[in-house]
């Protein structure tokens, strides 16, 4: 099946997916199947499981496909950054994912310039948490399972075709199926983005690197000294025990290879020699990998029915550990958008917010990357404007600021003219019930309100309202959007109502 490019606009905000007799495309297509999926997700990695889960708190009907018969194991990321974590918390996730992470303290991964974080970081949540992909992995594909997503592993999306009213997808073993949406959370090689045709302009990674885990011949202590002597050259090689006798190793590729086989234990032994004199007698691997520096932004987000999340939107050098964390953040903008226009009270233009949002976000992300990779190279111009910034990291406000841009929590959107706090996120703070965040399970909007004498009206459906004197704030009211954000500020209800329907469309009755 060809791809074809439909730039068509989506609907208009009519009653699609509140009526059941909606269920069933129009009657005009000849070989239009039914809808029996609202949105199809092309890729199971972790943006493409939490925004599965986003969209059943809508009760969006979800199908996800995955083309791995088995979860990943391969154990890639630092971890989960500040922001992450609240967007955790909101959905009362936090819980189940400490109990398999470890928590460690937030700063020293800028460039990995070794600086503590400011001790006063505007988060109840301020520190980094250890905890292997695969694990968060597993724990979003069972909370969007929980949710009633439908998850279908083995599954390669190989092509589809957009039309008017939906998405018909095809698999690699051609069945057919169809949904009103279809995004792209497949990767960084992401086929949807390349069926769309949308440019991936950027920089073709100039180093690569291989990754596994494995055994080992020789006893720890050769292992040991053999490490440190190399680690002080600053290339990207490590060698240490991981538990039951495996270990995990780093070391830099022969060349560029841009594939996306995985490499062969002779590569890693070949190159462990070419490095270490030595390839350390390792055998019997339980996966290999490798990965490049590689930095590109998808020129758009979206194409008529089609949207891209996550790596299928942007790649980057893993310098900060920033690039799952960029694609949770992706999900938990778009997933409340997309569930009103499938809902069917979206207003106009809400789903183009996603881009409008999220592309300058990682378009600053792969700058902050750029920069960290020239911090981290071994030159000795490189090196002196990295122990420059080292010094200039000792005035707080310099590290904060770079702190709050790996962790996200400086994230500001354009919401137009406003206080400081417009657009941003805010932070899990003390209300009559206990904890802000755990207000926002259910994904939808929240109305703070000191004043108690305002009213979400005609939007109670979506919006829920905390009239709370005691709110740990200090300005009179606040909306909050189901990804957290503040929407509004004020005390004044006409005001309130014209951003109510800016946010969350026409008040119901
Ligand atoms: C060494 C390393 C360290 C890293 N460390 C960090 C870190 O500390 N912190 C951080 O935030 N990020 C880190 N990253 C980046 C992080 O791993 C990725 O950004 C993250 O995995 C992106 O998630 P995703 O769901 O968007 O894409 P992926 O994880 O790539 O998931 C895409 C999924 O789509 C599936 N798929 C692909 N094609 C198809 C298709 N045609 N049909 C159906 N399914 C398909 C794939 O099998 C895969 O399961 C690191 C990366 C590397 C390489």
């Amino acid at each position: 099946m060809h791809s074809q490019q439909v730039t068509a606009e989506p609907p208009s905000n009519s009653t699609v997916g509140d009526v059941p007799g909606a269920l069933w495309s129009p009657a005009s297509g000849t070989d239009r199947a039914p809808f029996t999926f609202d949105v199809i997700i092309a890729g199971c990695g972790p943006t493409g499981a939490i925004l599965a889960a986003e969209l059943r708190l809508h009760d969006v009907r979800v199908l996800v496909l995955e083309k791995e018969t088995e979860p990943k194991s391969f154990v890639r990321i630092v971890g989960l950054h500040i922001r992450s974590l609240e967007l955790m918390a909101m959905r009362g996730l936090l819980d189940r994912l400490l109990q398999h992470g470890r928590q460690r303290p937030a700063g020293g991964f800028f460039a990995a310039i070794d600086k503590p974080a400011p001790k006063d970081l505007d988060s109840a949540h301020a520190y980094l948490l250890g905890i292997p992909q695969p694990v968060i992995e597993r724990l979003l594909e069972e909370h969007a399972i929980e949710l009633g997503a439908q998850v279908r592993r083995g599954c390669a999306v190989t092509g589809f075709e957009q039309d008017d009213e939906g998405v018909t997808v095809e698999l690699a073993d051609g069945e057919r199926l169809r949904s009103r949406y279809l995004v792209g959370c497949d990767g960084g090689r992401s086929t949807v983005r390349k069926l769309l045709g949308v440019g991936f302009p950027g920089e073709p990674s100039r180093t690569e690197t291989l990754m596994g885990e494995m055994e080992v011949g020789v006893p720890q202590e050769q292992i040991t000294a053999k490490v440190t002597e190399i680690r002080e050259t600053h290339q990207p090689f490590w060698l240490r025990p991981f538990g039951g006798g495996i270990y995990s190793v780093v070391v830099p590729a022969a060349g560029v290879s841009d594939r996306a086989e995985p490499p062969t234990l002779e590569d890693f032994q070949q190159q462990l020699r070419a490095i270490a004199g030595t390839d350390f007698g390792v055998h019997s691997p339980r996966w290999l990998s490798r990965f490049g520096d590689a930095t590109r932004l998808a020129e758009r987000y979206r194409v008529g029915r089609v949207l891209l999340a996550g790596d299928a939107a942007h790649i980057h050098p893993p310098t900060g550990g920033q690039g799952l964390n960029l694609g949770v953040q992706d999900a938990f903008n778009l997933g409340w958008k997309l569930a009103a226009q499938i809902r069917g009270w979206a207003p106009e233009a809400l789903l183009d917010t996603y881009q409008a949002e999220r592309h300058p976000v990682a378009a600053e992300v792969l700058d902050n990357t750029r920069a960290q990779m020239e911090l981290l190279s071994t030159e000795p111009g490189p090196q002196a404007v990295r122990r420059l910034l080292t010094e200039l990291m000792d005035f707080d406000e310099v590290n904060r600021h770079l702190i709050e841009k790996i962790t996200a929590i400086g994230i500001r959107y354009d919401f137009g003219e406003g206080p400081d706090l417009l657009g941003r996120r805010l932070r899990d703070i003390d209300v009559k019930q206990g904890h802000l965040y755990g207000l926002l399970h259910r994904g939808r909007g929240l109305l703070l309100d000191r004043t108690e004498r305002l009213t979400v009206g005609g939007w109670s459906d979506r919006v829920d309202h905390l009239a709370d004197p005691t709110a740990a704030l200090d300005v009179p009211c606040v909306l909050l959007r189901p990804d957290g954000h503040v929407a509004w500020i004020g005390d004044d209800q006409q005001d309130l109502d014209d951003h109510l329907s800016r946010w969350f469309g026409k008040p119901a009755g």
